[in-house]
Formats: C-alpha cells, structure tokens, sequence
C-alpha cells in the first residue's frame, strides 16, 4: 500500500528503532508480504512473525530490489546495501508508523466495528458520501491487525473522510486498531455469534468490540442490541441510536413493507415520520442498510437525501470468481468493485494462474478513486507493466483519454465502451489464456463475463479458495518449525480441481505435492505447476512421463523399483528421485519388515537412484479405538525409516502422518506430514467447532419444473416414490451420473430450498431427481443446495452409510467448478 512519503530516518524515529543506518531514502509503500512487491526502490519490508517467520523472506525482498527493513535481529547473509531497522516487536512497529501517519491528518474517521456486516456497512457508507467526500478506506476487507495499519497508511492531504473497518477474534486486541483508526465516529454493526470461541461470553465480546469507540463524539449503533452496555460506551460521545421495536430510538423503523422488489420503511425521525425505499430484500442487506442509514442521519443528511441515497445501494461483493472460460481460457470475474486497491489484488491471483501462458487484463475506467485522472491512471499504467499482463484490454473514455500512458504494453486494445468492446469481440480472439474482468458497475460487464464464460449447466460446486487456505494454515500451525507439508491432490484434489487448488497451494509455499497417477501429474506439469510432485501408484508403461515431467515415484514393491532402477539405467539417466514405502500395517502397498535388509542392500550405493524420503501410511489415525494400533505403527516406521537411513547413508525425509495424524499425532510427525482431507474442511478427529476448519465447497443445483401430485401417485422410476398426502414435487438437475448417488433415493437424501430440508422422491435418476417441495414456497429455477455449511458432506455421509472422501470424490467431472477468492 503506497502513500505520502517519509524518510527512513524519520520512520527510524517514529518507531523507536535501533540499527545504522546505511544509505537514506523515502517510504512509501508498506510490505509484509515479499510476493508482493510492486516499487521496491520506495519500500520497507516489514519481517512479520506469522506462520512463517518473516525474516525467511527478507532475502527473497532483497532480490526484489527492497533495501529498507524492520527486524528483530539482523539476518545472515549479504545485504550489505540495506538498511535494517530493529525492533522488538515488528508487528508493533507497523502499527505504530500506521498510527503515526493516522495522527498527522485531522479528518473525520468512521471506525466501523460489529460481528457481520463490517465490510458492507463500510462499503456502503462509500458508495453513500463518494458524491460529496474523497474517502479513503480499507481496500476488500482489510480488518485485521495487519490489515487496518496497510489500510490506513494509504490516507492522504486530499481526503475528507476515513471509514475503515476494525475486526477482532479475541480479547485484547482492539486497543491497537483504536490506536492505529482513531475514529471520532464510532458504527456498530451486527453483535451475532462469529468469533464466539474466542471470547468467554457475549459481555466479554461487546465490551472489546466497544474500546473502538472510546475517543468518538458520535456513536451510531443498535438500540436493542447495547441495552445493558451503556457503561461501556464512551462518556462523552453523542449516541445515535436505530430500532425496529423500540421508539426510544433515535431512528425508530416501525414498518417495512415490500414493493417491487424492494424494501419500504417508514420510521419515526426527530418527532416526524420519514420513509426510504432499499433495493434489497433479505434480512441481513435491511439492517445493514438501516445502519448506514442512521449514520446518514446522524452526520446531519437530511431525510430526503438520506432515502434518495440509498436507493441507489448496489449490492458488495468482495470475491472474484473464477471459472472455465470459452477456447479454453480461465475467466476470472471481479466486476463488482473497482478501485485501485482491488485491482492490485486482482492481478495478484491472476498471475498465479499458472495454466496460461497468456494474460489479460478486461478493465474499465475507474470511478470515485479520489485521484486525478492523470495520476490514477499513471498508477494503473504501472500496476499493468509490473504485473506482466501481456494483453490489456481497456473500456471507456477515461482510459481512452488515457491511452498514451499505456503505451509500451505489448498488445492493448481501447474501446469507448462495453457495447464497442463486445462487438469486435471475435477480433479479439481470446484463445487459452487467464483474463482478468475487472469494472465499474455501470459498465456491467457481467455481459462481458458471460460472451467469455462456457454456458453454465446450472448444477455447480462452488468451492471457496480462502476456505481452503485457512485450513492450510490451520494445519501448518499445527506443526513444528521445520516440519514440511505435502499437500494431497490426487483424484482431482478429492474433486476439488486441479490446477486451481494446486496453483493456490504452490503460490502458498507448501513443499510437496503428491497425486495418484502418473497422467494427474503431468496434467499439473501442462498447467504450469513446478513444486515437486510424488506419485503414489506409477505405472511401468508410462515411466516416460515420469521423467519427461520431472515426476517422482513413491516405489512400494521390489518389482517397481527393479523395473524403475533399470528403466533410468537404460535412459542414461542416474540419482533420480524417488520415495520408498514402508509397510507398516496397512497391508496395501510398501515394503515389509522381513523385506528391509534385501532393500537396505539393493538401495545402499545405488547410483541410479536417490531416496528423497521414506514413509508410511497410519490406518486409523483418527479412531481412538485404534490408538495402539497406532502407536506400533509409529514405533514400526521408526524402526523401519532409521535403517533405510542408516544403510544410504545420507539424509531422508521421513513422513507418515495424514490428516488426523497431523491433529492427534504430534509425535509422529517427523520431518513432514501428508495433509489430505483436511485441506478440504474435513477431519474425523477435531470436533466440529472448536477448530478453525471451515468446509470448502457447496453443490449446488436448480429446479428444472414443479409439479402438483395427487397422494398416492407414484413419482418416478419403477414407481418408488408417491407422497403421503396431496402436495407438490420439484425436479433438479443432478442425478447419480453427476455423482449424487442412487443410495439418497426415496427421502434417504435431503437437500435445502431456502433454508428448509426437504427429502428426495422416488428413485434418483441418471441427470436428475425429485424433491418434495409441498411445504415451501418455490418457483422453476430456485436454487437448491445439495450440500453447504448447513447440510455437510458429512450429513450426507452419514445419511447413506460412507464416508466424506466418497461423497467428495464421486461428483463428477460434469459438474461445473466455480472458485472463489477475496
Ligand atoms: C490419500 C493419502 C493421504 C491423505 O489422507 P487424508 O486422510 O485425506 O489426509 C496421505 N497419505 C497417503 C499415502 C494417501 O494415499
């Protein structure tokens, strides 16, 4: 995040470090992250302790061209051009410089706190004073400790009010983004049960989320939700308070009706009754915008401004999505906001698409950005150059106006307007590459999105990218410094894609990826991806590939490892790396322990080979009825591994455990561990809640016709099905071919229409089924939720008798993957 400049002295100064000082220079960009990188000359790393310790990537900065750092001791190595300033506490630091450069403005700032709700409350009030304000905000939803200061680092002398969003998951940590905000607005949202773990009780959460407040003169928040606290609310600050039941509110909203679509409140304001018409219909969207409407009201817009305003809301959406484009492209749409921000983080995770070659940038101009057009532009123009985008397509007539500034890029197009670019599409000829779609809403390039993207067939599972990093890192914290990860795609990252999860986990640094067959790696090769690969179960008649594609072999047999051994021999090739398998109980592949000697004697000094590591596969790690039989596995790979070692005379990696080994098997972790269905947001051994895994994936269908049935009447196939009573059914579209299986038939499955299970109907067919919709209200074309956080590949598990990782992996190849990502 870039702003105003400071000289490295004066940050010396501002943050209390220690270290000499080697050469001067300005700051302007704050980094904590070495990927991202993108004016080196003018940054200071920030060497962050988080899962990785930060100063592991100062060498990577260094190379980037960054020669300003804060650390808590000096690094090894040569970096004899940098400065290094020195702290105890280096996350401190960052936000002492973010509350040093907060304190040089004297600005109107809305802090804006709550359970749910913060992002959009904050992008509301946006998109509600950018008419009158130059507002500078958290870019997406940049709340955390290290979010808030890169946040606020980036106000400016030009702008006229701050809104900035402050999230917590435990005690004691708001004093720091109080310090960093320093609100004189305070804006409570939604109090629900989010981070509930990591607070005693509600009362120990409301009194934290309320320090944000403590030097506000204006707090605007719910009047049912803080009765009780008023002791905790700032002395001295004005409160503006909204309900829907009580009139000793401020803003009292005493009746909502809907029309056309769209919410009518009227409410009760200073003695009169005032209206407002918001262009949303469920719950969560209506206090959220009778939030802002209050604040609206209590920073003194009048009434009838306040309801032309938010008539105008549209809708926030912080994630991109990404999915199967046409002529085999990968189209990622983030055409819901645009600013400068998100732009940047667009193009982070465009270029991590390995899968293309090509890149492409779909951007239109940018409103509301508070810059000048020469200037904004100036910047875009130097995100897109430093970013590599190698076709950048432009629309409007700013970036028109704009051109020169572009020039140098390899191939740009500029079109006045959407409708201008959709009619020389085919010019354009969008073959096999990752375009970015990235626009202002009155552009609406969801018509762009739609020429790029494959007709959708409307089941899909939509799988969520954060989801799956947060449970990486739910694992990784799990290990010991040192211990390295292999994460587990085979079968299709157990349905969940290929290349995308794999790019998100290379991007991500684990170590090692593993698949099943031969033909899954080299797919993951032709997608770009370069981390080492192992294969599980190689097939002789494709050791070619093996070596084509630089893929390792697990070899569990004295047959596969002849066989190998030989093949290199003959192909001039010597120490390739492979990975031997032991035995240890789980009797499916691997070497056993009457066999280790002769394998000892086959494999010390041979050059054709190179044994990269040695494991085991635990049985039921997650099954405390098999805790012994775990423990002699354990014992048994020790054995096994440290003979192996003995005998090459040189170091192995040593891995055994899976999923639940990495949670409930500290011990046998040893020098790094195989994460599978874990990554995925399952884990038979952690109870559900009390961990961080979040599920990662929803299936999702629609209904296709609805049909009114007499009781009795059969439904179906081989007339299994009829209702009890007169009623109505509802045909989707998924069937047993799209992987939902025959066993949910006849109301052993149940899928969730708004909210409400309803059970299947009559036997599942091939491309569909039926459900029993009598007691909801549902129209053709409803969506229908096979499973979500609500109903769990678990549930469905247990409904008929398996296990998640085959519910998981049988969803076919038909069915449509969408990613998500903010
Ligand atoms: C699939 C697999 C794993 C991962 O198991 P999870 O239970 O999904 O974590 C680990 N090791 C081997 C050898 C596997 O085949």
């Amino acid at each position: 995040m870039s702003s105003s400049q400071y000289t490295i002295t004066h940050v010396q100064q501002i943050i209390n470090a220690t270290g000499t000082l080697v050469r001067e220079g300005s700051i302007s960009s704050l980094v904590t992250d070495s990927r991202q990188i993108s004016n080196p000359a003018e940054s200071i790393f920030f060497a962050l302790n988080g899962r990785r310790n930060g100063h592991a990537f100062i060498k990577e900065a260094y190379e980037h061209g960054v020669r300003n750092f804060i650390v808590t001791h000096l690094p090894d190595g040569d970096f004899s051009a940098a400065n290094f300033l020195i702290v105890d506490d280096v996350l401190k630091a960052l936000q002492k410089l973010a509350a040093y450069h907060r304190s040089e403005f004297n600005l109107p700032v809305i802090g804006v706190t709550g359970s749910n709700g913060k992002t959009i409350v904050k992008e509301w009030l946006y998109q509600l004073m950018a008419a009158d304000n130059n507002i500078v905000r958290n870019p997406k939803s940049y709340n955390s400790q290290i979010g808030v200061p890169l946040s606020v680092w980036q106000i400016r002398a030009e702008n006229t009010l701050g809104i900035f969003e402050a999230g917590i998951s435990t005690i004691n940590e708001m004093d720091a983004l109080q310090a960093v905000i320093q609100p004189t607005i305070g804006v409570l949202t939604h109090l629900g049960s989010a981070h509930d773990e990591g607070f005693e009780s509600t009362a120990q959460k409301i009194t934290e989320k309320l320090k944000l407040f403590i030097n506000c003169n204006l707090v605007v928040c719910n009047y049912d939700q803080i009765t009780g606290y008023a002791a905790q609310f700032p002395a001295n600050a004005k409160h503006f308070t909204w309900s829907f039941s009580s009139n000793r509110a401020d803003l009292y909203v005493f009746s909502e009706t809907v029309i056309s679509k769209r919410h009518y409140l009227r409410a009760v304001y200073n003695g009169q009754e005032i209206e407002c018409l918001i262009p949303f219909l469920d719950e969560a969207s209506i206090e959220n915008a009778v939030t802002c409407w209050a604040v609206l009201l209590a920073m003194g817009y009048s009434p009838a401004e306040a309801d032309k305003r938010l008539e105008h809301l549209t809708p926030v959406s912080m994630r991109l999505e990404m999915k199967t484009g046409i002529n085999d492209c990968s189209v990622i749409d983030d055409s819901y906001n645009s600013d400068v921000q998100s732009l940047a983080i667009a193009l982070n995770f465009l270029q991590q698409q390995n899968q293309h070659k090509t890149k492409t940038l779909i951007l239109s101009d940018i409103y509301q950005s508070g810059l000048k057009q020469h200037e904004l532009y100036g910047q875009v123009a130097e995100m897109v150059k430093n970013r590599n985008i190698d076709r950048f397509v432009a629309v409007g007539d700013d970036l028109l106006n704009n051109q020169q500034q572009f020039a140098g890029i390899n191939q740009s197009y500029f079109f006045k307007d959407t409708a201008d670019l959709l009619s020389h599409f085919q010019e354009l000829n969008f073959n096999n590459e990752a375009i970015l779609i990235k626009g202002s809403r009155s552009f609406e390039f969801e018509r762009v999105s739609k020429a790029l993207s494959q007709k959708a067939h409307e089941t899909m599972l939509e799988i969520n990218l954060n989801a799956l990093l947060g449970n990486l890192n739910f694992y990784k914290s799990k290990l010991k410094p040192g211990v390295r990860l292999m994460a587990m795609v085979k079968a299709f990252s157990y349905g969940s894609g290929t290349f995308e999860v794999a790019n998100i986990l290379q991007y991500n640094k684990v170590d090692y990826l593993a698949v099943a067959y031969i033909d899954e790696g080299v797919a993951l090769r032709e997608a770009g991806i370069t981390l080492p690969i192992m294969v599980l179960n190689p097939e002789p008649s494709a050791f070619d590939k093996v070596i084509e594609f630089k893929l390792e072999p697990e070899i569990y047999s004295f047959g596969l490892l002849d066989k190998f051994i030989k093949y290199i021999q003959n192909n001039g090739n010597d120490h390739y790396p492979v990975h031997i398998k032991i035995d240890t109980g789980m009797h499916r592949l691997g070497f056993e322990g009457y066999e280790l000697s002769s394998l000892c004697d086959l494999l010390s000094g041979n050059p054709y080979i190179h044994v990269v590591s040695v494991f085991s596969h635990l049985v039921a790690s997650d099954a405390e009825a098999h805790d012994d039989f775990t423990r002699k596995q354990i014992e048994r790979f020790e054995e096994a591994s440290a003979r192996i070692e003995a005998a090459l005379g040189y170091k192995v990696i040593r891995h055994l455990s899976n999923t639940s080994g990495i949670t409930r098997w500290p011990e046998a972790h040893f020098d790094m561990v195989r994460l599978g269905i874990g990554l995925y947001g399952i884990d038979g051994a952690v109870p559900p809640h009390l961990n961080g895994l979040q599920p990662i994936a929803k299936l999702k269908t629609s209904i296709s016709q609805i049909r009114s049935i007499k009781a009795g009447e059969t439904v179906g196939y081989n007339r299994n099905g009829s209702l009890q009573s007169d009623g109505r059914i509802a045909t989707v579209r998924i069937g047993y071919a799209d992987g939902y299986l025959r066993a949910f038939g006849n109301g052993v499955g149940k899928m969730l229409l708004k909210g409400v299970l309803v059970p299947t109907v009559g036997n599942i067919a091939m491309d569909m089924c039926m459900i029993d919709v009598s007691d909801v209200d549902v129209a053709e074309g409803d969506e229908v939720y096979v499973f979500n956080e609500q109903q769990t590949i678990e549930d469905l598990a247990k409904q008929i008798g398996t296990i998640p990782y085959e519910i998981l992996t049988n969803i076919s190849q038909r069915v449509k993957r969408v990613y998500f990502y903010e």
